[in-house]
This record gives C-alpha cells, sequence and structure tokens, in this order.
C-alpha cells in the first residue's frame, strides 16, 4: 500500500505516515457516501445541527494538541495556529444557527400561487482542501456541506493530512458510518473524486487546479465552489496613518509567512507619504523573528515545502534582474524566508502579476488615486483588497472602485459576522461564509400550488 510521509518543514522530520487511497477505491467509497446520504438528510437541519454541535467542545479540549499539530505539520507559528482553531470552535454556535436560518424554506404568496423555496441536500459533497489553514479550511467546506444534509468525502491536502485526518476525527461517533469520510493522497486521488460520481465540488486551492476542475466537473455539469488565489493590493493614501498601514502591511504581507489567500501581495503607495511608509514597513519586517513555529518568538514560519520556497526565491530573484530592490530580508536557508520587502516594482513583471504565497511585500509609488485603483485593478486576481486613508469619502470612492470581492478601509478583509468569503474574478467561483454561501450547498427547489 503506498503512503503519504507528513513532513515538519521547519526541521525535515517525518511526523508520521498516512495510506494513500487506491483510486480504484473511490468509486466505491462514494457510492457508501451516496447511500448513507439520505438518511443523514432525513435527520433534518436540528437533527443534524444537534450532532455536529459537540465537534467546537471537541476541538477546543484538544486545542493546544491540535495548534502544535498544524504547526508541526506546516509550519505556523503556533499562536496563529491556536487562533485558526479557536476561531472555528467559538464560530460554530452562531454557524449552525446561520445555517439553520439559510436551509428554512421561504413562502412566497402573490394571491394567485403560493411558492416555498427549499434548499435540499445536494447529495455527495467532495471537499478537497489546501495546506495553508490545514483545520480551518476543511471545517469551512464540511461542516456546511454536511449541516445542509450532505454527506461529505473529503481529500485534504497532501502536505497536510495528519491534520486532515485529526479534523475528521472529530466527528467520531458524532455522525453515522460514510457520513464524513477522509481520503488521502495529492491530485491524482483530487481528480479522481471530482470524476467520480460526487453532485458538488467545493474546493479551496489554487487558480490552476480551480481551473482544472471546473473543467472537468463540466462533464457532468456538477456544481461548483471554487475559493482560489489572490493577489491582493493594498493602497495607501497620502492622508494614510502611515505607521498604522505599515503595521498592517507588514502583518498581512508576512502572517502564516505570506502563504494566505488574503496576504498583501502588491503595496501601491502615495509618493507623499512613500518613504517614511517604507522605512516603517521595513522595521516591521526586521523585527520579525524567523524560526521553527513552535518557538514562542516566532513570527515568520518555513514555506511549506521546497517547490513552495524555490517559487518565492526565484519570483524575487527575476524581480531584482528586472529592476526591482529588495529593501528588507532577502535571504533564505533551508525553508525559511526572511520577510522581503520590495521596491521599484512595475506591473509587468511576473512578481506583481501571478500569486507569490510567500513573506514578499511589493512596493510601487504611485502619483494619484486613478493610478493607484488602475494598477490595483490591473489583476486577473479578485480576492481581497484593503485601502488605507483619512476616514473621509475620497477613500471610500476609491475602496469602491476596487474589483476585489472583499475589500477593507483601514482594515484587513474580514467581515462582520455574517458576511460572505467570496472571491471575484479568477479568485472564485461560488462562495460560502453566511445565509447565502452556506445555500451553495444546497439545491434550490420550488414547490407551487394555486391559492
Ligand atoms: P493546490 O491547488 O495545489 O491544491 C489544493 C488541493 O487540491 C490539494 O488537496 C491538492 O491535492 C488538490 N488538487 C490539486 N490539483 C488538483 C486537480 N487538478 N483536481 C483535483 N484536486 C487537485 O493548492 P495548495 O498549494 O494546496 O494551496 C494554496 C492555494 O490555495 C493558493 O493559491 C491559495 O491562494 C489558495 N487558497 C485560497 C483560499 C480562498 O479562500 N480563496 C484559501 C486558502 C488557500
Amino acid at each position: 500500500m503506498a503512503t503519504l510521509r507528513s513532513v515538519n518543514p521547519s526541521t525535515g522530520d517525518v511526523l508520521g505516515e498516512v495510506e494513500v487511497t487506491p483510486l480504484d477505491q473511490l468509486d466505491a467509497i462514494v457510492a457508501r457516501a451516496r447511500a448513507a446520504q439520505p438518511a443523514w438528510a432525513a435527520l433534518g437541519v436540528a437533527g443534524r445541527a444537534a450532532r455536529l454541535a459537540p465537534v467546537a467542545g471537541r476541538l477546543a479540549d484538544r486545542l493546544d494538541e491540535l495548534a502544535r499539530l498544524i504547526s508541526r505539520e506546516m509550519g505556523k507559528p503556533i499562536r496563529e495556529a491556536q487562533g485558526e482553531l479557536r476561531a472555528i470552535a467559538d464560530g460554530v454556535p452562531h454557524e449552525l444557527a446561520e445555517i439553520a436560518a439559510a436551509l428554512a424554506p421561504d413562502v412566497l404568496d402573490d394571491g394567485k400561487v403560493r411558492s416555498t423555496i427549499h434548499h435540499d441536500p445536494f447529495g455527495v459533497c467532495a471537499a478537497i482542501t489546501p495546506w495553508n489553514f490545514p483545520v480551518a479550511m476543511p471545517h469551512w467546506m464540511v461542516f456546511p456541506a454536511l449541516a445542509a444534509g450532505n454527506t461529505v468525502v473529503l481529500k485534504p491536502s497532501e502536505d497536510t493530512p495528519l491534520c486532515g485526518a485529526a479534523y475528521a476525527a472529530l466527528f467520531d461517533g458524532l455522525v453515522p458510518a460514510d457520513v464524513l469520510t477522509v481520503v488521502h493522497g495529492d491530485e491524482a486521488q483530487g481528480k479522481a473524486l471530482v470524476a467520480a460520481d460526487v453532485d458538488l465540488i467545493a474546493f479551496t486551492g489554487s487558480r490552476a487546479a480551480g481551473k482544472q476542475i471546473m473543467a472537468a466537473a463540466a462533464a457532468g455539469l456538477k456544481r461548483v465552489i471554487l475559493e482560489l488565489g489572490g493577489k491582493d493590493p493594498l493602497i495607501v493614501l497620502d492622508t494614510a496613518d502611515v505607521a498604522r498601514a505599515a503595521v498592517f502591511a507588514a502583518r498581512n504581507s508576512f502572517r502564516n509567512a505570506g502563504q494566505m489567500c488574503v496576504a498583501t501581495e502588491r503595496i501601491y503607495v502615495h509618493r507623499a507619504v512613500a518613504d517614511a511608509f517604507v522605512d516603517r514597513l521595513c522595521a516591521e519586517a526586521a523585527r520579525m523573528t524567523v524560526g521553527d513555529g513552535l518557538a514562542d518568538a516566532t513570527r515568520v514560519g518555513p514555506m511549506v515545502n521546497a517547490r513552495q520556497r524555490d517559487h518565492v526565491v526565484r519570483q524575487v530573484a527575476d524581480a531584482v534582474a528586472r529592476g526591482a530592490r529588495i529593501v528588507a530580508g532577502g535571504d533564505h536557508r533551508d525553508l525559511f524566508v526572511t520577510p522581503t520587502v520590495l521596491v521599484d516594482v512595475t506591473p509587468e513583471m511576473p512578481i506583481a502579476r501571478d500569486e507569490t504565497f510567500g513573506p514578499v511585500a511589493c512596493v510601487t509609488v504611485v502619483d494619484d488615486d486613478d493610478q493607484a485603483v488602475a494598477l490595483a485593478n490591473d489583476t486577473r486576481y479578485g480576492l481581497g483588497a484593503s485601502v488605507f486613508g483619512a476616514d473621509d469619502d475620497r477613500t471610500a470612492a476609491v475602496a469602491r472602485r476596487l474589483t476585489a470581492g472583499m475589500i477593507g478601509i483601514n482594515q484587513g478583509v474580514y467581515g462582520a459576522r455574517g458576511t460572505p468569503w467570496v472571491g471575484a474574478r479568477e479568485s472564485g467561483y461560488g462562495f460560502h461564509g453566511s445565509r447565502d454561501g452556506h445555500r451553495n450547498f444546497t439545491q434550490t427547489r420550488v414547490l407551487s400550488r394555486p391559492q
């Protein structure tokens, strides 16, 4: 039986291994998930919520142990790993209430016809997830899919199989057999799962894989929810609190070693404040301790693997060859890349166009708002964006012209509880979170009768 080894990117230590799911077993796994689905759906929204609610307590009880696993398996600083888990555990009660409201039938009556709009499960959902938030990403898809009455086959990233398995184990004894199944493997298992008899594919990962999945799903007109990569811009206006903007830029460019879909990768700063902003950003970068995620002092852990490290290092070297200048960081050892600030980045450089997914902030000086907006929107991506400026109409107007799905004014992209997580353009197709996001896990069905 082939196995998948889980390796600690900070140390190179092997943490464990899992059996790769043989491709010829996938059809049978999906068939069992399909057979289990009607009984799971028949529990109703409240019945399913009652089964799922204890996941929060189980997660809270095992928070430190699981945070250590996240940190060891993909390198995230332990405090960030704890934060990832706490957000899930704290959010479950609200999430279940929000899902129940989303799934409640709507009734429309125009005096002639009375219609009830139902939000039914699709059937079997394939959830295919990345490694950068190795528990949160499975949770964001598995939980609403199950709550909506689907059964789920989860394929976690090949870089974080132990985290995927540990997350699924939280459901042990809560949901019946075959309601949630984990399959392990890489792209091959992902492709086979997409091709199997599933009704919905909920995918979070790269834009390239998302395109392949959408094309493959088209053969059976399967539903897809795609949460893809980003190249998020930050605009710093001349009215901004420069220190605040720079602290935000450092945090959002280097958090999780930049391995975040909504990391700030491109910065457009007004000429009048550019020097002050870059100075402060470099100072913040220099203060960030790079090292093993388990060490208390660490703020920036390793790249998840050598492929990711090589991609980041290559992009930076290419940018320098094309005229960009490194003003902070720029070096690496093993899988650790020092937080790096590049200036004089121009729009045609690959580093300004393609996702980096590493601790690199690219700065371009702009002369006016129109130029900042044009450059920020000059991308195929459209996940998040931020604008820092005075709390006035001008800042709001700049924000409103941005083409990303989630835009923060003097903050990151995270919205109020209940807002969707949504990518525009090639950063996403369908979305989740929020009433409408939860409904993406359901088939709308309309039942009408004469009045
Ligand atoms: P990836 O696309 O390489 O892999 C993601 C998952 O898909 C893995 O489980 C992988 O095995 C599987 N896979 C790869 N190719 C596939 C295919 N053709 N068919 C089916 N499955 C396939 O991405 P990654 O490197 O694991 O994660 C990083 C990417 O995820 C970045 O682009 C990041 O921006 C994105 N991401 C997006 C969000 C979001 O909310 N939009 C959140 C987290 C990460």
